[in-house]
């Protein structure tokens, strides 16, 4: 495969970027795919090459690169009548009645512009509502570039995980092992009264994938109402994708008094957002007096993209395929691991799949195969005790096999996966039943 052009502009790119690229995970070895533009389920490259894409802008692009004709043409009517205004608009009320009708535990929703500002936010609301400080995340848990989640290690020993975050900030982040009902009581009995979050991925989507075991939310459920703290699900890759348009949290059965939303919210176009209890949001300014802005907050192009995204997806059968050919990877994946690689799990659920080179199981166990519907922590299944549970589980993988020798065959054969073991992959509804089948046959001699 000739890749002199993607080469090249990576050169230049290094030049004026730093590092190349504008956000750090594009960064792929030895140098990033350029993309020249989108096809259906794949993408062209600056050399002409062509590839099936699970990228898929690492979430965002449920209908894949060829946007539904109501879709584009919302956008385009949008962006014709002005870019945007500063002043509100019917657009941006309309999309926020729509996520409320869809989402149980949404009354109002403030629109920002990306998954980070989203989680910055819903913190700074958190923080203003109960007056306190600390807020409780999961290790291996990814809430954006944020100083108040950039943070790692064990409650009582926390670190920022990045150069730049003061440690003043890790001060008030408590992260504790995801499904791991102890150690949240712990962090509750010894913290309770300074606790104003829990900030929790419901699945854990940035770590491999990992299901959450029966029981947990419902336990950081009872802990939050006990203590007075409040339960905010980032549902940034989950929202609108896993469970439907009543996203994880309705799959899951468990009702969070805040949730962050981004990716498909914005139908490809940069938006955040955070909503949930009409109490709670209203302690935003100018309802409140937590202080939140911003001059393209509710840009009417990107409320128009994702009004009609979700509209889209409500009316056709979306998510039936899409999680259908998530089924079919996550199964044929799992035939091929058990052949050649029996010590890797295959991990997903919905239209989210990956493969986690576990070693020798991070838990133990006997190798039988993976639940084929994707991970489902059902304690009867052979592989409930391999099955990764926690961030760490995920992080003593195979990790720079994953990134140096796999992905890039992969790459090699056409088919674009996301940059590292623990970015989760996207099937979009552009995807078909040939991709697939192209994609396992790739599997098959990568592994
Ligand atoms: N929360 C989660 C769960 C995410 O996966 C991400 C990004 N992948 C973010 C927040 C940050 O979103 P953004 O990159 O749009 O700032």
């Amino acid at each position: 495969m000739n890749n002199d052009r993607s080469r090249a502009l990576y050169d230049r790119a290094l030049s004026v970027l730093p590092g190349g690229v504008n956000s750090s995970v594009r960064a792929t070895l030895p140098h990033p795919v350029f993309v020249d533009h989108g096809d259906g389920g794949h993408v062209i490259d600056a050399d002409g090459n062509r590839y099936v894409d699970w990228v898929m802008g690492y979430g965002p692009l449920l209908y894949g690169h060829d946007v539904p004709e109501p879709v584009t043409a919302a956008i385009q009517s949008a962006a014709a009548d002005g870019p945007m205004y500063g002043v509100p608009t019917e657009i941006e009320v309309e999309h926020a009645e729509f996520i409320a009708r869809h989402v149980p535990s949404v009354e109002q929703v403030r629109f920002v512009n990306s998954g980070t500002e989203a989680t910055v936010s819903a913190v700074r609301l958190a923080r203003g509502h109960t007056g306190r400080d600390k807020i409780v995340v999961m290790q291996g848990g990814y809430h954006g570039a944020q100083e108040s989640t950039l943070v790692e290690g064990e409650p009582g020993a926390q670190v920022p995980s990045t150069a730049g975050v003061p440690e003043e900030f890790a001060e008030h982040t408590l992260p504790v092992p995801f499904n791991d009902p102890d150690a949240a009581r712990e962090v509750f009995d010894d913290h309770g009264d300074d606790i104003a979050a829990v900030l929790v991925e419901p699945i854990l989507a940035n770590s491999g994938i990992v299901m959450p075991v029966d029981g947990y939310h419902e336990t950081l459920r009872e802990l939050c109402d006990e203590h007075g703290s409040l339960l905010v699900f980032d549902e940034v890759i989950t929202g609108f994708r896993v469970g439907g348009l009543g996203c994880a949290q309705g799959k899951l059965g468990v009702t969070p008094d805040l949730t962050t939303f981004g990716k498909i919210v914005g139908g490809g176009f940069p938006v955040g957002a955070i909503g949930g209890r009409a109490d709670v949001m209203e302690g935003f300014t100018p309802a409140g007096d937590v202080f939140q802005a911003g001059t393209f907050s509710g840009h009417p192009v990107a409320m128009a993209a994702g009004k009609a995204y979700l509209e889209y997806a409500a009316e056709h059968d979306v998510y039936e395929h899409v999680n259908e050919l998530g089924r079919r990877l996550r199964e044929g994946i799992t035939d091929i691991c058990a052949e050649q690689a029996p010590t890797y799990t295959v991990v997903g659920t919905d239209s989210l799949f990956k493969t986690v080179f576990t070693r020798e199981g991070p838990i133990g166990g006997d190798l039988e195969t993976c639940c084929p519907a994707g991970c489902t922590q059902d304690p009867d299944c052979p592989r409930y005790d391999y099955c990764p549970k926690t961030g760490a589980d995920v992080a003593r993988a195979e990790t720079d096999r994953w990134e140096r020798v796999f992905r890039q065959e992969m790459t090699d054969q056409g088919i674009l996966l996301t940059g590292n073991q623990f970015e989760s992959q996207f099937v979009s509804y552009a995807h078909t039943e040939a991709d697939v089948e192209e994609t396992l046959e790739a599997y098959k001699h990568a592994l």
